[in-house]
Parts: structure tokens; C-alpha cells; sequence
């Protein structure tokens, strides 16, 4: 089996690396479960920069196996890409998701309550065993911001998500959906390929 350290405390993307990696010889495992790991400050302007700043704080405590990390989040076009690399914490330093969805859903009201179009986006780096150079893959999945919270299904914004070309929200289309067309489902479908080549 291959190991695959993801530099992640969300567990929500976790689920989605474990489910589109069952079954292709690749053990995930988070950082989390490191008892001597804290979770670097992300300080960078990019998803990039704070994929990078993840992966190498955990690649130097795995240094022999594949590392990856994911930044990722919501971007709305007529919040001028807001919440963008704030997306886990627009509400606060410790914003709970739903705490989160009421600031978006009020922003949208007070600036932009007609152009509701969105874009999910997440950015991975990965870097391969024993000093292999570090690849960059990017998914992006377009859409709209629906006018409250529907469904019960995935994590963080995913109940006022609408893709393209659907009523429903991710939260309402559920896992099957997310696992064949989400933002992140694009870049570990690569990751896969990149690592069992
Ligand atoms: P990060 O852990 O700093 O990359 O923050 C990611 C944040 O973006 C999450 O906490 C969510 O708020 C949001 N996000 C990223 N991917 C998704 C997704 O697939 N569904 C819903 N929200 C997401």
C-alpha cells in the first residue's frame, strides 16, 4: 500500500479523499492523527501559498511518504471573490459552517442579492517521497448561491452551493454527486493518477 499523509484537521474534506481513494492501494492518513502536529498559521494571499505553507510543515515530519495538502473555498462574484482563502474562517477566527453560511447569506443580501453567481475552487500541492519535485493541481466548479440553507449532505458552504445546471445544493445532491463533479473531487482524481502511475 502507498501512504498518502493529507495536512488536514477537516474532516469533511478528509471523507472525500478516503471515499475517491478507496480501492486504488493508497492509505490516507491525516495529519490530525499526529499528537505532535499543530496546524501551521495560514498566512499566505493564495489558495496556493497556503497549500504550500501546509504541505511543507508536514512533509518535514513525513519526509518519506507522498504529503499533499488542500486549500480551498468559496468564491462570489459580486462579493469580489469573497470569502475566497477566508472560507473557513469568514465569521470569526473559530466560525462554526453555520455561523459562516448566515455572514454569506446576509453579505449577499446587502451587496449583491441579484448577481449570486459563485465558484468553488481548491488548489492541492503535492509533494512525492524522497525529495521528488511538487505538483500543483486545480479544480473549479462554477455555480450559484442558492437564498437560504437546503440539505443535510458534505460540509462548509455546501447547503447554499448550487452547481451549474442544478436546482438542488451540494448539500441536497449528496456524496455521489460531489464524488463525480465537485472542485475537489477533479484535483483527487488526479492526485490518484499521479500517484499509482
Ligand atoms: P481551508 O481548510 O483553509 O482550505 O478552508 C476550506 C474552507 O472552504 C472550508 O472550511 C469550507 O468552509 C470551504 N470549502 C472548501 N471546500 C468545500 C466544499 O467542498 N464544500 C463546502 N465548503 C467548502
Amino acid at each position: 500500500m502507498i501512504q498518502l499523509w493529507i495536512a488536514t484537521s477537516n474532516q469533511g474534506k478528509l471523507n472525500e479523499f478516503k471515499s475517491l481513494l478507496n480501492g486504488k492501494g493508497i492509505e490516507v492518513h491525516s495529519s490530525s492523527e499526529l499528537s505532535v502536529f499543530s496546524h501551521p498559521k495560514e498566512t499566505g494571499v493564495t489558495f496556493l501559498e497556503n497549500a504550500r505553507i501546509k504541505v511543507r510543515y508536514l512533509k518535514a515530519v513525513k519526509p518519506q511518504c507522498w504529503v499533499v495538502a488542500d486549500d480551498s473555498g468559496l468564491e462570489v462574484e459580486g462579493l469580489g471573490g469573497l470569502p475566497g482563502i477566508h472560507s473557513a474562517r469568514y465569521a470569526g477566527e473559530h466560525a462554526s459552517d453555520q455561523e459562516n453560511m448566515a455572514k454569506l447569506l446576509k453579505m449577499m443580501q446587502l451587496r449583491s442579492p441579484q448577481n449570486r453567481k459563485a465558484l468553488m475552487r481548491c488548489v492541492l500541492v503535492v509533494l512525492p517521497p524522497s525529495g521528488g519535485q511538487e505538483e500543483v493541481i486545480e479544480g473549479v466548479i462554477q455555480g450559484t448561491i442558492a437564498e437560504k440553507l437546503r440539505g443535510q449532505y458534505g460540509f462548509g458552504y455546501d447547503p447554499v452551493f448550487i452547481p451549474q445546471g442544478e436546482t438542488k445544493t451540494f448539500a441536497e445532491l449528496g456524496v455521489a454527486y460531489k464524488n463525480q463533479f465537485s472542485h475537489r473531487a477533479q484535483t483527487i482524481k488526479k492526485l490518484s493518477q499521479l500517484i499509482t502511475k
